[in-house]
């Protein structure tokens, strides 16, 4: 059975970077029938709180991307570590080293001065007998030869022995390093396909070896390239939000992230949109590039809007509802989300945009945009929107062609333009010019409130017209 694993490093948030990463994993396992694991490498105690913890959980369960057994923290493995690098130490296939920091350093510029790659030079790998106090547990790497791996997306690679360290397994503070972990874990866990950044390419060579001193076949190896923003520079803060929480925050919809990610470094044809079900469907190892993916801010805002165009409402309900309590929005009255959607999904390419431009079916109007009233609003508008407003009130059926009708018939009779009455209309009862089509918002909002928010909007909307008039 395959077996896939996301190993993240809690850093107090959750790169999108490694969310790809998460993704492949996801799909590849889930593609051959197969299980998703959570390891959670907190070995680094300091950095490893539990709110650093909890932060990729939450943005894991966000994008839907749940592990099939419970995560498992390498923090509550170090007895286990320790008996292994007992295994080690007695076979033969480990020693300690007993060199001092200072000794290390001494090596180290020497080598650099002699223009030697910096390595450790087997010191105590040869005489350490008899030797007592702090000390670091190393692996005897084999001096000679080369591994050989067969990478699944860059392909074969090959590295001398001679060019590797014998790898620190346990620190003399006895905590285990993150080479030796990772490969207990994976051994443990039974993963079969390692599918990680190729930041980690150069540790692969090391945790061969391990695997062959602790006589277990190897995974199969994947080395995804790196994300880049579109300045081709490593995709950082600088590019925009670059953490599952700013992306959620900024009103992005996990399906849109999600289709966003898949498509950095994997290709299935032409094909831009993915469901998670046609991803996992069409995902394969063979169609990873080789090359760094640019991440694209334009791309994801788009593919967020065709989301809010296309999901259902049980799907967009919770996170509009999410958005709507983050900005405030309280909404004991007026449309149901339900309503809104078909309105303003279409106009908005965030959650935070759509939230924001339907606020004022909840809010009285508090401000009227003033550039749009000398633009669209004049005595004589005014005059209009007072007939019209009993015409409103006389209307039975509240409904958006009953509504239209009737600013259709004002207009002809008046010889109006329909934004010379639509456009005073959005002002009076929203405050701004921006609002859908007139004849549904009004519906929408109900012919109660219309009438009180005409009603309430013409003398002030006069005053200020009068304000202006005024020679200073
Ligand atoms: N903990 C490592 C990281 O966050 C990943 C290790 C691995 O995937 O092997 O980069």
């Amino acid at each position: 059975m395959v077996v896939t694993r996301f190993a993240p490093s809690p850093t107090g948030y959750l790169h999108i970077g490694s969310v790809r990463t998460a993704l492949f994993s996801y799909l590849y396992a889930k593609k051959h029938q197969g299980k998703f694991l959570l390891r959670i490498e907190d070995t680094d105690r300091e950095r490893s709180t539990e709110e650093a913890v909890q932060v990729i959980l939450d943005g894991l369960a966000w994008l839907g991307l749940e592990a099939d057994e419970p995560p498992i923290y390498q923090t509550h493995r170090f007895e286990r570590y320790q008996q292994v690098i007992d295994g080690l130490l007695e076979k033969g296939l480990a020693y300690r080293c007993y060199c001092s920091k200072e000794r290390l350093e001494t090596l180290r510029a020497t080598q650099l001065e002699n223009k030697q790659k910096p390595r450790y030079d087997g010191h105590c790998r040869y005489q350490t007998a008899g030797q007592t106090g702090p000390h670091v547990i190393r692996f005897k790497t084999p001096e000679t030869g080369a591994v050989t791996f067969q990478d699944a997306v860059k392909g074969p690679i090959t590295i001398a022995n001679a060019e590797l360290d014998d790898l620190v397994l346990q620190r003399s503070d006895s905590t285990p390093t993150y080479n030796f972990c990772v490969v207990v874990d994976d051994i443990e866990t039974g993963v079969t396909h390692v599918i990680r950044g190729d930041d980690h390419i150069n540790n692969t060579p090391k945790q061969i070896h391990l695997y062959h001193a602790l006589g277990k076949p190897l995974p199969i190896f994947a080395h995804l390239p790196m994300i880049l923003g579109e300045d081709a520079k490593k995709l950082s803060k600088r590019h925009g939000a670059v953490s599952v929480l700013e992306c959620r925050e900024a009103g992005f919809l996990p399906q849109a992230l999600l289709n966003a990610l898949v498509r950095l470094g994997w290709a299935c044809g032409d094909k831009e949109l993915f469901s998670v079900e046609e991803m996992t469907q069409l995902f394969d190892l063979a169609g990873v590039n080789q090359a760094s993916a640019c991440f694209s801010y334009d791309k994801l805002r788009w593919l967020n809007q065709h989301y809010l165009k296309t999901l259902s409402y049980e799907v967009l309900k919770p996170h509009l509802d999410y958005h709507f309590e983050k900005l405030g929005i309280s909404r004991l009255s007026g449309p149901s989300t339900e309503q809104l959607i078909p309105l303003f999904a279409p106009r908005s390419q965030t959650l935070v945009e759509f939230c924001k431009s339907c606020q004022f079916f909840y809010q009285p109007v508090l401000q009227y945009d003033t550039e749009a009233l000398a633009k669209h609003v004049t005595e004589e508008t005014l005059a209009h929107l007072q007939r019209l407003t009993s015409l409103l009130a006389e209307l039975s059926h509240w409904e958006a062609h009953a509504i239209h009708d009737c600013l259709k018939n004002y207009v002809t009779e008046h010889q109006l333009k329909f934004p010379q009455l639509a456009q005073p209309i959005r002002i009076a009862l929203t405050g701004s010019i921006q609002s859908p089509a007139i004849d549904q918002t009004l519906a929408m909002m109900g012919q109660t409130e219309v009438l009180s928010r005409l009603r309430q909007a013409i003398p002030i909307l006069k005053e200020m017209l009068d304000r202006e008039a005024k020679p200073l």
